[in-house]
C-alpha cells in the first residue's frame, strides 16, 4: 500500500435480504441499493463502492473504517455489514489477515473476546483446501495468538472467510442494517413534516419501504418562531443520514390560518388547517413527482387523529395518504425515534402552527357539510396555490 497503515485499503461486505424475494426486478432493486451505497460514501476519500459476486462491495482506507460503516450500516435494504480486508489467495495470508480482523473487531468491542467460530465459503474450487481445513487452519491461529476458545453453536466473534476465484475477504465483526427497500424503488413521496415526535419516525418508515421523499412544513410566523423552523430542519438533516430526505418545502401559513381560523367555529380549526395542508401537498407533490403524501398521524383519539376526522382530511387529498404510524403505540414509536437519532430534537419545546388558535376540546367527530360550509367562504384552492406558490426550499 502506498504509505503505511494510514493508506491500507479495508473493504466492507454489505449483505442484503428480502431483495432476494424480487424475482425479476432483482437486477433493479440491486442497482439502486448500489447506487443508495454510493451515495452514502460519495464525500469520503478514495472510497470506491463495485458489486462483485452479486455482493456490495465497499472499499476504503483503513483510517476511515467506522466512518464508512457507521453511514454504510444506515442504507435500507441491507441487513448488515462486515467490515474486514482483503488477504491474498493463501493460507498464511488468510490466517495472518484472520488473527488481525480479530484482534481488531475485539479492541473495538471486548466482548466479542469470550469465544469464536470461523466460518469459510469457498467459491473458488481451485483453492487448494477445503473449507472445512481453511476453517482448522486459522482456527488453530487464532487460538495461539488469542487465547480465544471455539464454540461453533453461540459464538460472540464469528471469523468469516469467502475465497471467492478474484479475491479472499476476511472478516469480523458483522454489524446489523436496517433492511426494507431500497430508497427509491417504491416511487416518491411527501412528508409532511412537523417538529413533533411522530412525523420524522414515519418519514423514515416510508423510506425504509423504498420511498424517496421530499419534506413539507408549515410556519407561521412570528406565531412559530425561527427556532422551531431551525428544529425541522435539524430533523431534516438527522432524516438525511438515512437517506430519508435532504429536501424541505417551508409553507408560510399564518394569514391562510387566520382567515380559517375567522371564517368558522373554533371547534373545526384543527381539521380546517389539515385540509389546508393537504391541499397545498397536492399542489407540491404535482410539481415534484411525488405519488403518495405521508403524515405521522396515528389512530387516536385527539382531534385530527379520529378516524372520522382523518377521513375528513383525507378527502381533501387527491393523492393517497400513507400512515406509517397509524398502529403504533406511542412507547413504540418514541423507541423507534431514539434509535433513528430524532428524539431528542423532536423534544425541544417549540410550538407547532396546529396548536395556534385552537380550542381546548376540538371536535373529533366534524360533519363534513359544516366544515364545507366554511370553506366555502374563501376561495380554498386559490390559498392553497399562494401558500404553494410562496414556499421557501430548504436543501440540507
Ligand atoms: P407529530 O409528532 O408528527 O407532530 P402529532 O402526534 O403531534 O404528530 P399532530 O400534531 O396532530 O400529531 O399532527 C399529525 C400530522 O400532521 C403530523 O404527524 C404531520 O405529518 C402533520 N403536521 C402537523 N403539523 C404540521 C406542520 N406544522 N407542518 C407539517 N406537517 C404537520
Ligand atoms: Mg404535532
Amino acid at each position: 500500500m502506498k504509505n503505511g497503515k494510514a493508506r491500507t485499503m479495508i473493504s466492507i461486505l454489505c449483505r442484503y435480504g428480502e431483495l432476494f424475494l424480487k424475482g425479476g426486478n432483482r437486477g433493479f432493486f440491486l442497482r439502486a441499493m448500489a447506487d443508495n451505497v454510493r451515495r452514502a460514501v460519495r464525500d469520503l476519500p478514495d472510497a470506491k463502492v463495485s458489486t462483485p459476486y452479486g455482493r456490495i462491495l465497499v472499499r476504503v482506507p483503513d483510517a476511515i473504517r467506522e466512518d464508512a460503516c457507521a453511514r454504510v450500516e444506515r442504507v435500507f435494504g441491507l441487513v448488515s455489514v462486515s467490515a474486514g480486508a482483503e488477504a491474498a489467495p493463501s493460507i498464511e495470508a488468510i490466517t495472518a489477515t484472520a488473527v488481525s480482523e480479530a484482534q481488531t473487531a475485539i479492541a473495538r468491542n471486548p466482548e466479542l473476546g469470550r469465544s469464536f467460530k470461523v466460518e469459510t465459503r469457498r467459491s473458488n474450487k481451485h483453492f487448494p483446501m477445503r473449507s472445512h481445513d481453511i476453517d482448522c487452519h486459522v482456527g488453530g491461529a487464532v487460538i495461539d495468538a488469542l487465547g480465544l476458545r471455539v464454540d461453533v453453536h453461540q459464538p460472540s466473534l464469528r471469523i468469516g472467510i469467502e475465497v471467492h476465484s478474484s479475491a479472499v475477504y476476511v472478516f469480523a465483526e458483522i454489524r446489523p442494517a436496517p433492511g426494507g427497500l431500497p430508497v427509491g424503488v417504491s416511487g416518491r413521496g411527501l412528508l409532511l413534516l412537523s417538529g413533533g415526535i411522530d412525523s420524522p419516525v414515519a418519514g423514515w418508515l416510508a423510506a425504509k419501504r423504498g420511498l424517496a421523499l421530499e419534506a413539507l412544513t408549515f410556519h407561521s410566523p412570528p406565531f412559530t418562531g425561527e427556532r422551531a423552523k431551525d428544529k425541522v430542519v435539524s430533523l431534516l438533516r438527522i432524516l438525511s443520514r438515512w437517506q430519508v430526505a435532504t429536501t424541505l418545502h417551508v409553507a408560510h401559513f399564518t394569514e391562510t390560518q387566520q382567515r380559517l381560523r375567522e371564517a368558522g367555529p373554533a371547534e373545526l380549526a384543527v381539521v380546517l388547517y389539515r385540509r389546508m395542508m393537504i391541499r397545498v401537498a397536492d399542489i407540491l407533490c404535482e410539481r415534484a413527482r411525488c405519488q403518495a403524501i405521508v403524515t405521522g398521524e396515528n389512530l387516536g383519539q385527539v382531534a385530527s387523529q379520529t378516524l372520522v376526522n382523518m377521513a375528513n382530511i383525507e378527502q381533501a387529498a387527491r393523492r393517497i395518504v400513507l400512515r406509517p404510524l397509524l398502529t403504533y403505540d406511542k412507547m413504540e414509536t418514541v423507541a423507534l425515534a431514539r434509535q433513528i437519532g430524532t428524539y431528542d430534537t423532536s423534544s425541544l419545546p417549540y410550538e407547532d402552527c396546529c396548536s395556534l388558535f385552537v380550542p381546548a376540546h376540538p371536535a373529533t367527530a366534524a360533519r363534513l357539510a359544516d366544515i364545507e360550509a366554511v370553506e366555502a367562504k374563501l376561495d380554498v384552492a386559490k390559498e392553497a396555490a399562494e401558500i404553494a406558490a410562496g414556499c421557501e426550499r430548504i436543501v440540507v
